[in-house]
């Protein structure tokens, strides 16, 4: 806290001054706030249980595996000795990178598509499209094929098409260069062709939606078969592709679903105007660029002057905190499995679900008040928000052994083989994902990591899920006063609830299906109000660094942290009705209900490098943490009463937008 600032004026310093004073960010790291801190204090966690010899009797086939990966991971002298020949098979396999190879050529049988297929299916890297299996939007009981816009080399498109961004631009292109010849490539030819690939890379950005275009999920479906896919872009063979890399057999029947139609179009001329050479140079570069973090030292340090500008860190991050995060990235329920034995009570699952009913009683009650939605649809809408499926914890699955080990069963680790590991673990990934294709989609199962400090909703599950790694202090504690808990998960409850109303989850209905289940009218009305959550939001701006928010791309979350603030306070209130006032804390001169408010603010203290503040306003759906506590709280009435803010003090606005 810093008690010398106006909690009117400015909350955020008032309950972050201290925390931002006294923590640095650590050289390795672009940003420092309580959710990396408590990243931090996980992986310690999680260090010591990969790092147990010998097997327990709680270890079963997968936690093992999960240990000799980790143990791969973390010898880095085996890594340095079986150098880069892994690297340069993975390329053999791809027909060869151009710019090692002179004499590069394709023969009759050599298709671009193939060659796309291959890595999606080989090694997990969607390149140019973004395909995976998924339920359906439309229909979340049925799996199919999706289709969208791919990610860049680089965090956005705006680092690509923005003139300011030029330095991010020449770091990008000598890391591409360096690798290069690295790898054996003469140095004027690798800076000649890497700077093809990067014109292509950035007519690519340019094709791409820009993503503050992309927030109406309905408008942006489309469904069609592969038959009519070819007939809209015949320049890409579209059987050849999907043939390569699904594991089932695909007729021209076949449906999928597009989310980028205006995007693929562009992508089959863009194409066609390609010469073979750059388009493959593009795409063995990013497959390198994406298992670049696993190669060795020599590829590391370059990789290091790359970060350096792109995220202002001065050095890499620790072998073993690299290795933890890999292996629960990658292996996340046996991991979990680990974690949750001596990390997780069963207690916090009965409080989490009691909180949750108080919540969604909450919630249900706002519902019913609101002034813009009519009253037949507040009935449906009552009926999506009990249909929640709640998921807390961890997957029961998990503590059945034989369950677990089914899921890795086709990965056999080598404790001196990294990265041949790494390719088996993304082989694997692709498959466990594509080979749904056929079977049911199992309601009852889900699969969020228990180990992350983090909550979801998924609006094609209308389920919400806390994972054990977020139920902890801040959080929550069983040892807290109610008021923190509520201030602290309550909010996060309240948020994951509130996704299933925001301008997104609003057009899924109880089943997850995507539908217009609202009229018009009421629809009109939403906007309305979402609106003055974009433009108030709009008029912030995150200091020091000066850059605007972009209020319409963080509006489903800003609508999802003000819903949830305002449904936590209200359970926390009809909780004190129930039980009682609680004991003043010893020593703190204030009262639970300005605890709540503070306990919310204090799970956004952090600080942040400029070029993370940047990185964070293009890519980022989350408004910064100064923000998400300036926003909810200035629409706030209850937030101004507890701390007697004057009308029209900076934390208490005449003007305020709600929506839930
Ligand atoms: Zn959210």
């Amino acid at each position: 806290m810093d008690k010398t600032a106006d909690p009117c004026e400015d909350f955020f310093q008032y309950a972050c001054g201290e925390w931002n004073r006294i923590h640095i960010i650590p050289e390795d790291k672009s940003s420092y706030n309580t959710f990396e801190k408590l990243h931090d204090e996980l992986q310690v966690k999680l260090k010591g249980l990969l790092e147990e010899s010998s097997p327990k009797p709680y270890d079963t086939e997968s936690t093992l595996k999960a240990k000799v990966l980790y143990q791969s991971c973390i010898d880095t002298n085996i890594i340095e000795v079986v150098g880069d020949k892994p690297v340069h098979a993975i390329l053999k396999d791809m027909g060869g990178w151009p710019v090692l190879d002179p004499s590069w050529s394709t023969d009759q049988d050599w298709q671009f598509e193939k060659l796309l297929g291959k890595l999606r299916k080989v090694y997990n890297a969607p390149i140019l499209l973004e395909s995976w299996v998924a339920p359906d939007d439309k229909n979340s009981s049925v799996y199919i094929v999706q289709l969208d816009q791919p990610t860049l080399g680089m965090p956005s498109r705006e680092y690509y098409l923005k003139d300011m961004d030029l330095e991010y631009k020449q770091a990008y292109f000598k890391y591409m260069t360096q690798i290069a010849t690295l790898l054996g490539a003469e140095s004027d030819e690798a800076a000649r062709q890497m700077q093809l690939v990067l014109d292509f890379e950035i007519a690519l950005a340019n094709i791409t939606t820009p993503q503050i275009e992309r927030h109406d999920t309905g408008a942006m479906y489309q469904k069609l078969s592969l038959r009519e896919l070819r007939n809209k872009v015949p320049q890409f063979d579209w059987m050849t592709y999907f043939k390569t890399y699904l594991p089932v057999n695909v007729t021209e029947d076949e449906e999928v679903v597009s989310m980028a139609m205006e995007y693929i179009h562009k992508l089959g001329n863009l194409i066609v105007a390609t010469d073979k050479k750059t388009l493959t140079n593009y795409c063995l570069w990013r497959l390198l660029l994406g298992l670049s973090p696993e190669m060795t030292e020599k590829f590391q340090k370059q990789r290091g002057e790359y970060l350096r500008v792109l995220q202002g860190v001065s050095r890499d991050k620790v072998r073993w905190q690299k290795c933890i995060e890999y292996v629960n990235e990658r292996m996340g329920m046996a991991v979990g499995k680990l974690f949750i034995k001596d990390y997780f009570r069963k207690e916090s699952k009965d409080t989490a679900l009691e909180m949750i009913h108080n919540l969604r009683e909450a919630f249900n009650e706002i519902l019913m008040e609101s002034d813009w939605m009519d009253d037949e649809t507040k009935a449906v809408a009552m009926e999506k928000a009990n249909a929640m499926n709640e998921r807390i914890g961890y997957p029961e699955f998990i503590l059945n052994a034989t369950e677990l080990d089914k899921i890795y069963a086709g990965l056999q680790f080598n404790s001196s083989a990294y990265f041949e590991n790494v390719l088996k673990v993304e082989a694997h990934g692709a498959y466990q994902n594509l080979k749904q294709l056929r079977e049911t989609v199992k309601k009852d199962q889900w699969h969020q990591d228990p180990a992350v400090v983090n909550a979801f909703y998924n609006p094609n599950m209308n389920d919400i899920v806390f994972p054990a790694g977020i139920l902890q202090p801040l959080f929550y504690s069983a040892e807290f006063p109610k008021s923190l808990n509520y201030g602290g998960i309550g909010v996060v409850i309240g948020h994951e609830i509130t996704h299933g109303f925001d301008d997104k989850g609003r057009q899924y209905n109880k089943e997850g299906n995507l539908r217009q289940w609202w009229n018009n009218e009421t629809i009109e009305r939403f906007r309305e109000q979402a609106q003055c959550t974009i433009d108030q939001y709009s008029k912030y701006t995150l200091e020091p660094f000066g850059y605007s928010i972009n209020g319409r791309n963080t509006q489903g979350e800003n609508i999802a942290d003000n819903g949830g603030l305002k449904e936590s306070y209200r359970a926390y209130q009809k909780w004190v009705k129930r039980n009682g006032e609680e004991q003043p804390l010893p020593g703190i001169d204030l009262n639970h209900n300005q605890l709540f408010f503070l306990n919310y603010a204090q799970i956004w203290c952090g600080i942040m490098r400029d070029e993370e503040a940047l990185h964070k306003i293009r890519t980022s759906v989350h408004s910064p943490g100064p923000i998400r506590v300036l926003g909810p709280l200035s629409n706030s009435h209850e937030f101004a009463e507890v701390y007697q803010c004057r009308s029209g003090s900076r934390m208490n606005p005449v003007h305020k937008c709600s929506l839930w």
